[in-house]
C-alpha cells in the first residue's frame, strides 16, 4: 500500500487517510483528514474573531462619532446642511472619518446611499 507524509503531523499514512487532490502529484492532499480538518476549524474561528474584533472597534467609532456630531447639531456647533449633490433639504450626516466626529458631509437618503457604495464616484464625488 503507498504511503503518504502529511505535511502538518509528519506522519506516514495510508492514501486514504487523506483527502484525493487531483491537481497534486501524488492525487491527495498534503495535509491529512485529522490535520486538515484541525486546520480549517482553525482557519474559520481564526478569521470571524478578527472579523467581529475589527467590526466591533469600527462601530464604537461610528457610533461615539455620530453620538458627538448629534450633539454638536443640537447645540449649533455644526449646522444641517441641504444634500450637496441635488440640494434637498432633508438630510443625513455622513461621516467620512469617524475621528472626525464633526468633520461631517450632508447627504440626501438617496446620495448618502449612493455615496456609501462608492456609486458617485462617476460623478467625481467620492467619500
Ligand atoms: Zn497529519
Ligand atoms: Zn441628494
Ligand atoms: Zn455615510
Amino acid at each position: 500500500m503507498k504511503k503518504c507524509l502529511c505535511s502538518i503531523c509528519h506522519h506516514r499514512l495510508p492514501k486514504e487517510k487523506f483527502y484525493p487532490e487531483k491537481k497534486r502529484a501524488g492525487g491527495v492532499s498534503s495535509r491529512c483528514i485529522h490535520c486538515q480538518k484541525n486546520y480549517d476549524k482553525k482557519r474559520f474561528w481564526g478569521g470571524r474573531q478578527a472579523y467581529f474584533e475589527k467590526y466591533r472597534v469600527n462601530n464604537i467609532e461610528k457610533v461615539r462619532a455620530k453620538w458627538k456630531a448629534q450633539y454638536a447639531l443640537k447645540i449649533g456647533k455644526l449646522i444641517k446642511k441641504p444634500c450637496e449633490v441635488c440640494g434637498k433639504k432633508k438630510t443625513e450626516m455622513h461621516h467620512p472619518d469617524y475621528g472626525h466626529p464633526l468633520k461631517v458631509r450632508w447627504l440626501c437618503h438617496k446620495h448618502h446611499i449612493q455615496l456609501e457604495s462608492g456609486s458617485l464616484g462617476e460623478r467625481g464625488i467620492y467619500l
